[in-house]
Order: structure tokens, then C-alpha cells, then sequence
């Protein structure tokens, strides 16, 4: 096995990570993780930390699963990969329709991408190609929220609402319309999108939201109600709504889908993260509304497809992961734990106070946004003490693994506290 010194050099010589310059001028030499179980990543030297984000939001039923690892090895013998074109096969096939069961009513059709971007990405093109095939071609803008993060293909960078993501792109994106975020008041929030929805939906195609939380834009929560009025609003203004599960689906809010909250069925639903997790895949759910324009011949089609899309590791995997939810009854399990995590942030002493919702609590150190550097303080403090916290710049949060252990859970909590307090005094 390499050293961890031989790691760090190619490492550093050869690689260029994600949202980082190619080669930093001050290295920070990132974590070598060498194996994951569970709540824990271990390091080169044994070293353990709990996974506070989850590696950014996918390790939802902790590393390495038993039944997800059996999952990838049974499948792996029998049917590894083969085109979805003219093919299915029983994971592909089994898999939406397990998924339509677990999903709110109304949703009704699968279409496989390979992960969240991808998802959104689809979705943009069936809201665009629908209005073409409804004889409403002007249909083509987007509205989305302001600090919302939808994914990093160009499509998605469009609807993004965090400058410090898409102002390097501008003028190559998609048209698209930002509103206020209703995690500033969802009341006035609920105003903006309302007129503009009426003021102009003869060009809007659809509307893209995170349900209930804006993840990377900070962790930024609102109320139900704005998803439940938007979707009303969506309907008498004939625009489309694409609600973004990515982040928020198996779990995290409380729920399985923070959609439910609302009692919201959208038109489109997009997922990713730990639909297949590990394996890279994500799903664009769709109601008969939207599939029923697309019905026909080869010019009917929707022109849109990935090489890996339908994978049958992935499908096994995510209908191991749908299993896991209902036969180990996850979400039920989570109560005591959303109670520990909100009392615990509560408890923090922040710039404001802290905000939490299911299984995400978050507070933010001061006002310096996603450049802010006392969040990555704090990640320092964590590290030292055993835990992975990676910040979204002044803002602190975690999402742990949805099995986190009560003991694993107060661990991680107790650094937390100990850590914000050892950078804000
Ligand atoms: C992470 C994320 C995406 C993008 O998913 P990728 O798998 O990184 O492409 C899209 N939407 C939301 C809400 C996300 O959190």
C-alpha cells in the first residue's frame, strides 16, 4: 500500500480538486482518508472522525452498509453495466416502481440520470421541450431563489442563487429570474414570486426550488406553507414546478421528502445523493401531466441521455436503499435524534440564532457568507478533535449519517460546542 506521504505528493503534483484553485499557493494538506464504516472515516494513521455532512450529504444510512455493500457485490457478479437504450432489465425496471410507491401520490414516470446535477439538468430540458410541444415556445425563462444551489452543469449553474458559484458564467447561462428566498420571510418571499409568476408567466417555463431547506446556500430554512402557495400559484399561472430533492430527499427533513410537509405533488422531482448511494445516479420523477406530452414516436422523444444512466449497480443499490428505509424503519427512528441535534445548536452561541429542521442544524458565526473564514476555524478545531465538519464559509452545520449512533451523535455534538466555543471564545 502507498505511504501517506506518497498520497500527498501525487496528490498534490497531479490532482485538482473540486471548488479549489489547481495548485493552492498556501496547501492545506487534505485528509487521507483510507477506509469509512459507519459514522466514521479513518485516516492514514488510524485516526477516526465522525462524518458530520455525511460526505456531503450521501452517506444518509452511514459508510458502507452492509446490505448496500451485498447490494453492489450480488450485482456486480450478474449484470455490472449495459446500455438503458432498447434494454432494460430488472433493477432498472423493479426499482421505479418501488420508487413511485415510496414517493407522494401523482407521480406516475422514471427517467435515470447520473446524479443530482444531471437530474436538474433534465428536468430543465422536459420543462423547455414541453412548452415547444404546447405550442408555447416563448415559455423558456426559469425562476429560482436567490441563494439557491441547484448543481454545476451549465443548466443548473443558471438557476443558481449564490453569486460566488455562477457570477464567473454569466451571460452563458439560461435566462432565468431570481426572487427573494423565502428563508428571509416567506411572507414577502410569497409576494415576489406571486407577481412575477403573474406578471409574467406567458415566458417562464417552470419554477426550480429546494423544498424547506436551501442547502448550499448555507442551510437557510423556511415554512412549508411557501412551498404549499407556490404550488398553487404554479398551477393557476400554468407554469411548471421542479421541486430539487437532491439534498432534502430520504430523510434529512424529518420526512421521507420535505415535499410531503406540503402536501405538494410538483410536476418534476429531482434526485440524486443517497437515492444510489455510493454509486454516482440520480432520477427525474415526473407526473403523467409531463410524461403524456412525450407519448408517440421517435420525433416525440425527449433527446436527452447519459452513458451511464439506468446503471444496474446503481439501480440495485437504490432499491437496497429504499428497502433499508422501510424495513428498518429509518425515518421513524429519527425523533429523539432531530430533538438532540436542535436542542444542542439552540444552545450555541452565534451571530444569530441557530436554525434547524429534521436531521440539519446550522448556525452561522458571523456575516462574512460563503468567503467567511470562521467556519473553516472551526473545521480545524473539529479535525483536531475527531470530527469532519466541513463549513459553508461563517456557517456551521450538520447533516449526519440518519443511523448515527446516541452515543456517536453526542460525540459529535459535544466537538461541535467545544469547537465554535474554542474560535469564538
Ligand atoms: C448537491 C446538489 C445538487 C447537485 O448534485 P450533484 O450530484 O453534485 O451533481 C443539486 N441540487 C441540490 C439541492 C444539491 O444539494
Amino acid at each position: 500500500m502507498a505511504t501517506r506521504e506518497a498520497i500527498l505528493h501525487a496528490d498534490a503534483s497531479h490532482v485538482w480538486h473540486p471548488y479549489a484553485p489547481s495548485r493552492a499557493n498556501v496547501a492545506a494538506a487534505p485528509l487521507v482518508i483510507a477506509r469509512a464504516s459507519g459514522v466514521w472515516l479513518e485516516d492514514a494513521d488510524g485516526k477516526r472522525y465522525i462524518d458530520g455532512n455525511s460526505s456531503w450529504y450521501t452517506a444518509t444510512l452511514g459508510h458502507s452498509h452492509p446490505r448496500v455493500v451485498r447490494a453492489i457485490a450480488e450485482q456486480a457478479k450478474v449484470l455490472a453495466h449495459t446500455a438503458f437504450a432498447g434494454i432494460t432489465h430488472e433493477p432498472g425496471a423493479l426499482l421505479a416502481e418501488e420508487l413511485l410507491a415510496s414517493l407522494p401520490a401523482g407521480y406516475s414516470r422514471v427517467f435515470y440520470t447520473d446524479n443530482g446535477s444531471t437530474s436538474i439538468e433534465a428536468s430543465l430540458r422536459m420543462a423547455l421541450h414541453y412548452w415547444q410541444k404546447a405550442g408555447q415556445p416563448k415559455k423558456k425563462r426559469f425562476v429560482a431563489l436567490n441563494s439557491a444551489f441547484h448543481g454545476d452543469t451549465l443548466g443548473a449553474t443558471s438557476l443558481g442563487g449564490i453569486g460566488h458559484f455562477t457570477h464567473v458564467f454569466g451571460g452563458n447561462t439560461l435566462e432565468c429570474v431570481h426572487v427573494k428566498s423565502p428563508a428571509d420571510g416567506h411572507e414577502a418571499a410569497f409576494a415576489h414570486i406571486a407577481r412575477v409568476l403573474k406578471e409574467e408567466s406567458d415566458s417562464i417555463a417552470a419554477v426550480v426550488v429546494e423544498p424547506l431547506v436551501q442547502a448550499a446556500g448555507g442551510m437557510l430554512i423556511y415554512p412549508a406553507a411557501y412551498l404549499a402557495e407556490l404550488a398553487r400559484a404554479c398551477e393557476a399561472n400554468d407554469v411548471l414546478l421542479i421541486v430539487d430533492e437532491v439534498f432534502t430527499g430520504y430523510g434529512r427533513t424529518g420526512t421521507m421528502w420535505a415535499s410531503e410537509q406540503a402536501g405538494v405533488t410538483a410536476d418534476i422531482l429531482c434526485l440524486g445523493k443517497t437515492f444510489a448511494s455510493p454509486i454516482p445516479m440520480g432520477a427525474v420523477v415526473v407526473t403523467p401531466h409531463v410524461s403524456e406530452m412525450f407519448v408517440g414516436n421517435r420525433e416525440d422523444a425527449l433527446m436527452y441521455g447519459h452513458t451511464f444512466c439506468g446503471n444496474p449497480l446503481g439501480a440495485a443499490v437504490a432499491r437496497e436503499v429504499l428497502s433499508i428505509f422501510k424495513e428498518e424503519s429509518i425515518v421513524a427512528s429519527l425523533p429523539p435524534k432531530i430533538e438532540k441535534i436542535r436542542n444542542a445548536f439552540f444552545a450555541i452561541k452565534g451571530a444569530r440564532p441557530a436554525r434547524a429542521l429534521g436531521m440539519v442544524a446550522a448556525i452561522d458565526l458571523g456575516d462574512g457568507g460563503y468567503l467567511g473564514d470562521l467556519g473553516w476555524r472551526v473545521y480545524e478545531e473539529a479535525k483536531a478533535r475527531g470530527a469532519y465538519l466541513r463549513p459553508l464559509g461563517d456557517t456551521v452545520y450538520v447533516t449526519p449519517p440518519l443511523v448515527i449512533g446516541d452515543r456517536e451523535l453526542d460525540a459529535l455534538l459535544s466537538i461541535v460546542e467545544e469547537s465554535v466555543r474554542a474560535v469564538t471564545g
